[in-house]
């Protein structure tokens, strides 16, 4: 773990400018930075960024964050990662807290593998380039297979030399230690003797998130008796199979942009899609996929698109990752790539343009894709047939959103194609379904009844509104809190200790994100430590800084809103904060009782024993009263 004093330091000498800059070019407007969005495609620019608050905002897309979200957002890195890079830039010393002898051991092999690797990297690209046998052998053969230098040198692409020891004997010169060596995969032993793994193949280094190299791929040239296609790094300390997916360095900002990612079988076709100027492309070397593989996938976009070569049993092998994709809330597309090609050879054969409209026209969901599958399966008998039948219509009336409507009627018109059915018949069949389930559904609600008319006060249901629409009045007082915790509320409390106790008494704040900050935030408090708000602004939890940056934009919605409301100029922050703090408490405790009021409502209409009756009433009389000596508070509180 970084120490504390270290990210302090780190923090100290960020400027959001110099790094956000670093990365995408920013004009001065105000005083703030414009630049083009790096997150959406956009012509004039609306990406935004503040100095002051060392926070940017894209008013396109809605990204918003800091420096260190910035570089975990467009880097791709982990919060650790965006502060090693920081630390470097800023020739900041890395001091880490104590850590256990094994961990210490493991980073150190860690490292080790990782030098070791990038020296193998520059040796096997060296052969390529720059030796005969490279040049003969390896290059003409990447060449002749239609692969450009740039792309060859932006992959790293190397050879590995014929003669049995020819690296080993590299290393060993440059005293590598041998058991790291082996540890590599690169290197095995033979009585003593160090040789080659990799002899006279194509070698494509693997690169984790960061672009450092973890591990390789190696594939033979042309077809030999007897040997595998292709040998990859054995499993060590940073070549973990079921976590890598090949290319997802070099296609992380293409993704963000697309907000897709294309997944495919194997090295060549990554590289053959990059050189064909589609960036968005990951392989995962023709496993299935894994639960790792599909996080790390989320990480970037939901759209997940796999591209399954013509043969069946490819296509089988991906289906298996098919379930864990859907659980992981990935919006998994399928295409087949037609007349037995690989996206390698098919992008070859029919260019860009071709390539990229037709992943766009045979897209297929899911669903669809099973049916095919499923129908299949099913052949000529007809009772197989009219369950599959069946189990579509039920899948399809699921979708019974408005939003959906569209996608439903494509789904009925593709799926009656291919079962060659009706199409009315299975629309009837889709809506009798739906029917069904919402008069299910329709017995179990009970309507509620607005409540009865009474000349007690009560707030307008403009004003109501207000309370239950939206979360601000909460996002509010946890601005209050941050800008005036450390302010005295009376003799004896301040404004922190004020609002925490109230929170705890009234339950008000039902936001997840807004009740873990104020869990911090006491828990600091209670630690002696000063919960300020650039302290939450970088804090490792990622959900935390976020919801801080949203609190910095409410100031304005929340001052227009009452305005229109009451009619009144909204007094200013500063002077006046007390009455600023108390009136958030009073609208948050004004929301809570009107919900309180509501679902005593809804049990009075459901009440049949004449005591209970007298209780509910009881109950509702004293809400009300409540809620009306509450909005006499929030009166003098505002007009004074
Ligand atoms: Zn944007």
């Amino acid at each position: 773990m970084i120490s504390q004093s270290t990210i302090q330091q780190i923090l100290s000498r960020i400027d959001i400018i110099e790094i956000v800059g670093g990365f995408i070019k920013l004009k001065k407007r105000g005083a703030n930075y414009l630049g083009l969005c790096p997150f959406h495609n956009e012509k004039t620019p609306s990406f935004t960024v503040s100095p002051s608050k060392e926070i940017y905002k894209c008013f396109g897309c809605g990204k918003s964050g800091n420096t260190i979200s910035f570089l975990m957002e467009h880097e791709k890195y982990s919060y650790t990662d965006a502060l090693k890079w920081l630390a470097a830039k800023y020739n900041v010393e890395i001091e880490e807290t104590y850590a256990s002898p094994e961990a210490l051991q493991q980073r150190q092999t860690s490292d080790s593998l990782f030098i070791i690797n990038g020296f193998a990297q520059k040796y096997f690209t060296q052969q390529l380039t720059e030796t005969e046998e490279g040049q003969t052998i390896a290059l003409s053969y990447l060449k002749e297979r239609g692969f450009r230098e740039d792309i060859i040198q932006k992959f790293q692409l190397g050879y590995s030399p014929s003669q049995k020891d020819a690296f080993s004997k590299e290393a060993v010169q440059q005293q590598f230690n041998p058991e790291l060596l082996l540890k590599t995969g690169l290197v095995t032993e033979r009585q003593g003797i160090l040789l080659d793994n990799y002899r006279e193949r194509i070698i494509f280094p693997i690169h984790n998130q960061t672009g450092k190299i973890i591990g390789f791929g190696a594939r033979i040239i042309g077809k030999k008796e007897h040997a595998p296609k292709y040998i990859n790094t054995p499993e060590n300390d940073l070549y973990i199979k079921s976590r890598i997916l090949y290319g997802s360095y070099f296609a992380r900002q293409a993704i963000d942009k697309n907000d897709e990612c294309l997944l495919v079988e194997g090295y060549t076709d990554v590289i053959a899609l990059h050189q064909a100027g589609i960036e968005h492309v990951v392989a995962s070397g023709g496993t299935s996929l894994t639960p790792d593989q599909l996080r790390l996938i989320k990480k970037y976009t939901g759209n997940l698109t796999i591209l399954y070569d013509g043969d069946a049993a490819g296509v089988k092998a991906a289906m298996r990752g098919l379930d864990l994709a859907l659980e992981e809330g990935l919006n998994v597309k399928l295409v087949l790539i037609p007349d037995n090609e690989d996206p390698d050879s098919y992008v070859h054969k029919v260019g860009t343009a071709a390539f990229i409209q037709f992943i766009q026209q045979n897209k297929k969901d899911v669903i669809l894709f099973q049916l095919e599958v499923l129908l299949k399966d099913a052949g000529d008998d007809s009772a197989k047939k009219s369950v599959v039948v069946q189990t579509i219509a039920e899948s399809i009336s699921r979708m019974n959103k408005v939003e959906d409507f569209t996608r439903q009627q494509d789904y009925i018109r593709q799926s009656a194609q291919l079962l060659r059915i009706d199409e009315s018949g299975l629309h009837a069949l889709v809506n009798k379904l739906i029917r069904e389930r919402v008069s299910k559904q329709e017995q179990k609600v009970n309507t509620p009844v607005p409540p009865p008319k009474t000349n007690e006060t009560s707030v307008t249901d403009e004003t109501l509104a207000l309370f239950t629409k939206d979360e601000i009045h909460e996002k509010e007082l946890i601005r209050c809190l941050m800008d005036f915790g450390n302010l005295p509320w009376d003799e004896t409390l301040s404004v922190a200790q004020h609002i925490l106790a109230e929170g705890d008494e009234w339950d008000m704040v039902s936001n997840p994100d807004l009740k873990k900050i104020m869990n911090v935030y006491k828990q600091w408090l209670d630690e002696g430590l000063e919960p300020t708000m650039k302290n939450f602004l970088f804090h490792e939890d990622s959900s935390i800084s976020q919801t801080v940056v949203g609190l910095t934009e409410i100031r304005h919605e929340i001052s227009t809103k009452w305005k229109e409301v009451y009619d009144i100029d909204v007094i200013t922050r500063e002077q006046q904060y007390l009455a600023e703090v108390q009136s958030v408490l009073i609208f948050l405790k004004l929301r809570k009782i009107k919900g309180m009021i509501d679902e005593n409502q809804r049990e009075l209409e459901q009440v049949k024993d004449a005591s209970q009756l007298t209780l509910l009433i009881k109950t509702h009389q004293h809400l009300k009263s409540l809620e009306s000596q509450l909005t006499r508070e929030l009166g003098t509180v505002i007009l004074k």
